[in-house]
């Protein structure tokens, strides 16, 4: 039998031995266009409305904050409604440090020994991570050759996988996919057909930035009880230093989550900042049209210049392809742009910045003018 101290120091999980941690590289250059950042801070106003928020929090540091986090719930679900068909209530709001500690939650609470997980690759890479920081079974079925997510195969998958989490993003990175408006009911029903009751999560982290006539996952929540909507105030909402996401499910997921959670995980401060935030909504979104059709014209210019462009309903792009992408990358750090060196082989993903940003991404590329495959 192996034990702890059987296999060197420290006594890591065996799985775990070799792995490096997650991350994009985070350099002090000046064009930073790696992950998928708002580029626009917030005003002055919204500052000083934060940092009046964090005082008050402050008076009452002494004491744990409210664990139920009923007001940030309350506004969250008021700020959701907006953008589903029936209204959300408080109940059926969840929140954690970003939606990648709320996806956590929900493999803590519906995966473990004995459950399978599923997603589509190419995807996000933590995906397997929470799979395998959970001791879920992790499957990962294809996209089709563009990233669309081929409905029939992925009935199929879940038929025959009965997994009791399938991870779904919509918009989906790092390819910009959006679903289909049919898959999220298909596979609801797929999913929670039969003994298996699988929950489908649709992970809306880019949601804000669809293109018009591209539905939420929202508005199908009254419909299925085992859809999970994630969100993020990391990207759209110009928060991503403040690590706030959360979802929108049925009272009884939320309630289920609650098992697993630390006490008292969302910190005062983070209420306090997440709540002033909220009130300064529509500024902080409010470049999202700008970087929508920044985004567009991106596209539009890469493929005038023949790269492959994946369609994308995110606030990045895709791009390629290279035989040697790591070159390209290489050579757009040189000339002080970041971007990401993640996807399927051959290519690279760019996230939209302002229109300054975007030009000398676009000068850098030409400068670069990687070789093609
Ligand atoms: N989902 C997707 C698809 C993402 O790309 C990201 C961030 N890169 C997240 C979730 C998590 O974001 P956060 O934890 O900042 O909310």
């Amino acid at each position: 039998m192996s034990g702890p101290t059987t296999g060197g120091w420290p006594p890591l999980r065996e799985e775990l031995r070799g792995i490096e941690p997650y991350g994009a590289p985070q350099l002090d250059v000046p064009v930073q266009l790696n992950v998928n950042e708002n580029p626009y801070g917030p005003s002055p106003a919204c500052v000083a409305d934060i940092a009046t928020a964090v005082a008050q929090a402050a008076v009452t540091l002494n004491r744990y904050p409210d664990r139920e986090f009923t007001a940030l719930r309350t506004a969250l679900a008021a700020y959701l409604s907006k953008d589903a068909t029936a209204s959300i209530a408080p109940e059926q709001v969840w929140a954690a440090n970003g939606s990648n500690e709320v996806m956590l939650q929900l493999l803590q609470a519906f995966g473990g020994p004995g459950r399978t997980a599923v997603s589509f690759a190419p995807t996000y890479s933590m995906y397997p991570e929470y799979a395998r920081d959970t001791n879920t079974r992790w499957v990962a079925g294809r996209r089709a050759e563009d990233f669309a997510l081929d409905l029939d195969a992925a009935r199929d998958l879940v038929k025959t996988e009965r997994p009791s989490v399938i991870l779904l993003p919509s918009p989906n990175n790092p390819t910009g996919t959006a679903l289909p408006p049919e898959a999220v009911g298909v596979l609801c029903e797929a999913a929670g057909d039969g003994d298996t009751n699988g929950i489908v999560v649709v992970d809306e982290a880019y949601g804000e930035f669809r293109r018009t006539g591209v539905p939420s996952a929202l508005e199908l929540l009254p419909s299925y009880r085992n859809l999970v909507v994630t969100r993020t105030m990391s990207k759209a909402f110009a928060g991503a230093g403040l690590r706030l996401g959360y979802l929108a499910a049925a009272p009884e997921i939320c309630d289920a989550i609650r098992v697993v959670r630390l006490p008292y995980h969302l910190s005062a401060v983070t209420q306090a900042v997440a709540l002033a935030a909220l009130r300064h909504a529509p500024e902080l979104l409010g470049k999202v049209d700008d970087l929508r059709r920044e985004r567009d014209a991106l596209v539009d210019w890469l493929r005038a210049e023949e790269y492959d462009v994946a369609d994308s309903d995110a606030n990045f792009v895709l791009f390629g392809r290279f035989a040697d992408r790591h070159a390209v990358w290489q050579g757009l750090l040189d000339r002080g742009v970041l971007i990401r060196e993640t996807g399927p082989d051959g290519w690279l993903r760019v996230s939209v910045g302002t229109p300054e940003e975007m030009a000398a991404f676009r000068a850098a590329l030409t400068d670069v003018d990687g070789e093609r495959a």
